[in-house]
């Protein structure tokens, strides 16, 4: 699986940041960025989780080969 970010959504509330430093981090503007979007099996859930911290669903979870 991988991550994706729509950054034109972001409203740089941040909360995907503290559930998912892993994968997402704010540029200087307060946008989301991904400094990774692989996700492996064991990653799941917190990237799951990540994503539902979003207000604006600006993360999706996509097919790798997407
Ligand atoms: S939670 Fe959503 S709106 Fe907030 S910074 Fe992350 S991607 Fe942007």
């Amino acid at each position: 699986m991988k991550l994706v970010a729509h950054r034109h959504l972001c409203q740089s509330y941040g909360n995907c940041l503290a559930v998912d430093p892993e994968h997402v981090d704010l540029d200087d503007e307060g946008l989301v960025f991904l400094l990774r979007d692989t996700v492996e099996e064991g990653e799941l859930a917190k990237v799951q989780a990540g994503i539902r911290s979003c207000p604006v669903n600006a993360l999706e979870l996509v097919e790798a080969d997407a």
